[in-house]
């Protein structure tokens, strides 16, 4: 075994007590303030001496606090989350200067803020050494043990935690560093996929077709998302019942978000110990959602998620992970014969090839030709067809229509010169 090492990340629900509660909520309003007095001294001192206060200064600033009179209360916080929080305000004055002096490349850094009651919440940090996990409780410094639940924890070292409120639930992230795990060797060799509106995933492993269905179980909780918004939308803004309105729409957005993980988590974990080699086809999740018809189904599907997930289990697992361009014609090439059919645009679910008179589903061909990706095709009679890939492209090709797509063929037909290749 190698050396190796990869880092693991762990969510895990808190269950505090109310007093361990009260004590999170108080840290929480303790950080906000020492955030905000902080990010005043910061200033202040700026227009004082001339120049910004360095790393070690904002450190000692903070540190002083606990001494003064009034603010005797800070020193009652653990100290690693004020530790993180004067490095946080470090980094976050510094990205603001690289940003303004062109130094940064990206979007542009917003001046660090002072801190609302409203605004997201700061996250408690927590140190490696004095936190334990067993039989159910996290030991954690200055709140004793609390109950948890969550996935299993990864075997490695533990470095570093975030408490921290979802709406009115406690959570906290913990990193590991693991030692890469051996995987078991694959049953098959490799899997393409073709990534989808219809159906989320559509795999097939050089004998055998099997679909990803899409989640279809949240219709009814987007539903009731939309009543619950409305809900809120009619209600005083301000008021106690409104306020009760919104940690409604905060938690089913949760659930619905933590059903998608869920159901992303066992699709992915499944392909990755199923095949030593992954192809994927990339695509740009963002222009679909541009498209107003099927952006709904684009965010059922998930299917930035599913590919991210796929990208690092792949990684963790020592799988390698093939990703096939999003203009490949992989949707629109015949798998039997290699025949380029360009009439097969979004919306159609079948076709007859001309070369060959094959009837293909779409997701399926599409399936078949991401596994064949990067190997050379060869027809029936064992010459490489490779020039049909780019050759293919006659006109009046008949994409076969049931009678129930033609309405859907009608609205893609003006899309299609452009939306596709
Ligand atoms: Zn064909």
């Amino acid at each position: 075994m190698s050396g190796a090492k990869i880092t693991r990340a762990a969510v895990l629900r808190l269950y505090p007590n109310q007093q361990q509660a009260s004590s999170l909520r108080r840290w929480q309003g303790g950080l906000r303030y020492v955030w905000n007095a902080a990010l005043d001294c910061v200033f202040t001192a700026r227009d004082i001496n001339g120049r910004w206060p360095s790393k070690a200064e904002i450190h000692a600033l903070i540190v002083g606090m606990k001494k003064m009179a009034g603010t005797e209360w800070i020193s009652d916080m653990p100290a690693h989350a004020l530790l993180t929080l004067s490095d946080d305000l470090h980094k976050a004055l510094v990205n603001w200067f690289n940003g303004l002096s062109g130094k940064r490349k990206g979007p542009k850094i917003a001046r660090p803020r002072f801190r609302g009651k409203v605004a997201k919440q700061l996250s408690v940090y927590m140190v490696n050494q004095n936190t334990s996990f067993g039989d159910g409780l996290v030991k954690l410094p200055k709140l004793g043990k609390v109950k948890f639940r969550g996935c299993d924890l990864p075997a490695g070292r533990l470095l570093s935690s975030r408490v921290y409120r979802e709406a009115d639930k406690w959570y906290m992230a913990s990193i590991f560093e693991c030692a890469v795990p051996q995987m078991n060797a694959a049953p098959v060799e490799c899997v393409g996929i073709d990534m989808g509106l219809k159906t989320l995933a559509t795999i097939y492993d050089g004998l055998n077709i099997r679909e990803v269905p899409k989640l279809g179980a949240l219709r009814k909780h987007e539903q009731r998302l939309k009543r619950y918004q409305r809900r809120m939308s009619r209600r005083v803004k301000g008021s106690r019942r409104r306020n009760q309105a919104k940690q409604a729409v905060a938690r089913l957005h949760q659930r619905i978000a933590n059903i998608r993980k869920d159901y992303a988590h066992k699709a992915t974990g499944e392909i990755v110990a199923s095949a030593q080699t992954i192809k994927v086809e990339t695509l740009n999740v963002k222009s679909w959602a541009k498209n107003r018809s099927i952006s709904k189904s684009t965010a059922d599907a998930s299917v930035g998620m599913f590919l991210s997930m796929l990208r690092y289990k792949a990684d963790w697992a020592g799988r390698s992970l093939v990703e096939v361009g999003q203009w490949e014609p992989t949707s629109k090439t015949c798998s039997d014969c290699g025949a380029r059919e360009p009439g097969v645009v979004l919306g159609i679910s079948r076709w007859v090839c001309r070369g060959c008179g094959a009837i293909h589903d779409r997701d399926h061909n599409a399936a078949k030709n991401i596994y064949a990706y990067g190997e050379e095709r060869r027809n029936v009679t064992g010459n490489t067809v490779e020039s049909a890939w780019t050759g293919g492209d006659q006109a009046g090709a008949i994409p076969l229509v049931p009678q129930d797509e033609t309405r859907i063929l009608k609205r893609i037909g003006r899309e299609s010169s452009r939306a596709l290749v």
